[in-house]
């Protein structure tokens, strides 16, 4: 076992760069921005005693398909021929009774999408793979045991993105990639500590029993994404049970957050006994975040890695939102500080 925290991150992530979003009608600057990912680099690259820097190697495009149909592939291909500084927005988003969709016509990219705020250009794709291959080999290094903790900077994030769909700017779903590797093993829970519900990570789990899907988010009658998200969301056939969401009030301070984590999801993680823990590690939960409603502040998310920590579980962390780039590596940091 290594002594270092292993953390995956390849600089091909930083090559997608989508310059704004429509939001409520509005055309705001885009939150997911590089600067995200160069804020954590930074702050990881400052504590060199604790973590070790590793750029994956290219993920198998099987792992992909293990998660997600390949009409998605094929869509992310078709925009890998846009011009340069070309960017895609879909206007037109066919309900999928009546539609008659492929994915060779960029036209066509409503078909595969559920938001006007997450764009495809000719690098959508480069970026999105080089997420999963941190995501994916993250978690190899845990399930072959080189490590107990690891931890992906998976930009861009994934826990919004279904099998078929992409969506609150995320295209592949890391940490079901990681879940399905990791299921080979044994059995997964995913706990989304993301502000906003991992709907795409509750689709592709839907009717699994042998991964458990928990997120603790804020209220999606208020939040994004709006339509999913709610306590009666418990899978379906033999996934009936196996998952579970927890919604949170605006605001949230850290004694409560604590709480239902002690009371709700840890009791909920120890009746299922799994055998690896996913954390999908979003930050925009933090105070001062433009698109999240909490109020946790950098030192709060020690005590919530601390939670984890003593579950006593090989676990991979995966990195989704997080928008107040200018505290995201400290937010980061203070809690993989939490499991060294
Ligand atoms: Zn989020």
């Amino acid at each position: 076992m290594k002594s270092k925290l292993p953390c995956f991150f390849h600089e091909g992530q930083l090559e997608f760069h989508p310059k704004f979003e429509w939001a409520l009608g509005n055309r705001i600057k885009h939150p997911e921005t590089t600067r995200r990912a160069e804020s954590i680099f930074r702050e990881l690259r400052k504590n060199k005693d604790l973590f070790d820097i590793i750029e994956p190697t290219r993920i198998p495009l099987k792992a992909i398909r293990d998660s997600h149909a390949y009409q998605l592939m094929s869509l992310y291909n078709t925009a890998s021929t846009l011009d340069d500084g070309e960017t895609f927005y879909p206007s037109v988003f066919p309900q999928r009774k009546n539609a008659n969709p492929d994915p060779t016509n960029i036209k066509h990219a409503g078909f595969y999408c559920f938001d006007s705020g997450t764009p495809l250009d000719n690098k959508t794709w480069i970026a999105a793979a080089w997420s999963a291959g941190s995501a994916y080999y993250a978690a190899d290094e845990v399930g072959k045991e080189r490590s107990r903790v690891s931890y992906a900077l998976s930009r861009p994030p994934g826990h919004h993105a279904s099998k078929d769909a992409y969506g609150g700017y995320c295209y592949f779903n890391n940490a079901a990639i990681a879940a399905k590797l990791l299921k080979k093993k044994g059995r997964v829970a995913i706990v989304d500590i993301d502000f906003h519900h991992g709907n795409g990570t509750q689709e592709i789990f839907y009717g699994d029993d042998k991964v458990l899907t928990i997120s603790v988010h804020g209220d999606p009658r208020l939040h994004f994404p709006y339509f999913c998200g709610f306590p009666n969301e418990l899978g379906k056939g033999k996934g009936e049970g196996y998952n579970l969401n927890i919604i949170l009030k605006d605001k949230t301070k850290i004694n409560s957050y604590l709480k239902t984590l002690k009371e709700i999801v840890v009791p909920a993680l120890k009746k299922f006994e799994p055998d690896y823990l996913i954390i999908a590690a979003g930050f925009d939960t933090y105070k001062l975040d433009p698109i999240g409603n909490f109020d946790l502040e950098v030192e709060d998310y020690i005590k919530i890695a601390q939670v984890f920590k003593k579950l006593k579980l090989p676990t991979v962390i995966l990195q989704e939102g997080g928008y107040y780039t200018k505290d995201l590596g400290k937010n980061v940091v203070s809690f993989l500080k939490g499991f060294c």
